[in-house]
């Protein structure tokens, strides 16, 4: 009887294993259906990740032939730096992060973490080494462990309560009559914005992946609850690389780099500092949302 259990076991990891890179990506790019546009190499060995970093070389890419939307755009994300890419919506932010996670490949250049060509190594194990925070996390209908344990094999219950702990929602959670056992989603308990954040970050901590990339992670939020989860997210940041796309300037100031797109390029770059002394786009970006703020905490009073 074993004999017969140990292929459903594998086909079983193999479908949580594939299950994971879905959810991620639907998370993220709400593409469950899409088509595999990316094959692995005959042989692909593993990625092998020492020190995290992320290299962009000369990177060209468009969905379509018709339309370049990339255009041969280069920066470093240096092992345990926060890097943050902002710029005006459909700038091409969003295009990186699906180029990194190897939905498609570039047109021309090259993209590297740690050095190995994400061409050349597996998708899984490219993917398994990237945790996303998307804008609007989804959730499954499911108790509350089970979507902070999407994907794992079985976490222990002081894991879980660690990551729920670092995420800051174990006090939440811990009030609740079922705690870890609460149902959410459509048919359970409905949780704010903030909460489903909540809930994807500590998903992100038990993952524990040396690379993360937010995705405009806190732009559905109110201010306040956008300022809670920012603290929450240097703790997700720290000690990993991670790739900040940021609409509101305001979440990014304090990066290593800030890289300013503008329509596939990268028209700036530098610290807030530098770019605030070079009264470019992003000075002009930063004037224009800090007076928008002046003026919505005007009208609150
Ligand atoms: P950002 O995140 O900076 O707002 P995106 O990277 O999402 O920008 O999009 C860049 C450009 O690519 C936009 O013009 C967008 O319409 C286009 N685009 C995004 N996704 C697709 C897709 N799946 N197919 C075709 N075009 C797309
Ligand atoms: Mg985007």
């Amino acid at each position: 009887l074993m004999q017969l259990f140990r292929p459903l076991d594998m086909l079983g990891w193999v479908y949580r294993t594939i299950r994971q890179g879905l959810i991620d990506m639907a998370d993220m790019f709400g593409l469950l259906d899409r088509e595999v546009e990316v094959e692995d190499k005959p042989g692909a060995p593993a990625l092998v990740v020492k020190r995290p970093t992320v290299t962009f070389e000369d990177v060209s890419f468009g969905y379509d032939r018709e339309r370049q939307i990339l255009q041969g755009l280069s920066f470093e994300a240096p092992a345990g730096s926060t890097v943050a890419l902002v710029g005006p919506s459909g700038a091409g932010k969003s295009t990186i992060g699906r180029l990194l996670f190897r939905f498609y490949d570039p047109w021309e250049g090259r993209i590297c973490v740690d050095g190995q060509d994400i061409r050349e190594v597996t998708q899984e194990s490219l993917r398994r080494n990237i945790g996303i925070v998307p804008q609007d996390s989804v959730l499954f209908n499911d108790t509350i462990r089970y979507n902070i344990a999407y994907g794992r094999d079985d976490p222990s219950e002081e894991a879980v309560r660690r990551a729920a702990a670092d995420a800051a929602i174990l006090p939440f959670v811990e009030a609740l009559p079922d705690g870890f056992e609460t149902e959410v989603g459509e048919r359970g308990l409905k949780l704010s914005g903030g909460e489903k954040q909540r809930v994807a970050i500590a998903r992100t901590l038990l993952k524990n992946p040396p690379i993360v990339l937010l995705d405009e992670a806190t732009s559905v939020l109110d201010s306040r609850t956008e300022q809670d989860i920012l603290a929450t997210l240097k703790r997700v940041s720290s000690g990993r690389t991670t790739i900040a796309i940021a609409h509101r300037l305001s979440t990014i100031a304090d990066a290593d780099l800030i890289n300013v797109m503008e329509a596939g390029r990268i028209v700036e770059q530098g610290s807030h500092t530098d770019l605030l002394r070079r009264d470019g786009l992003y000075a002009e970006m930063w004037n224009r949302q800090q007076s928008e703020d002046t003026a919505v905490a005007e009208a609150a009073e």
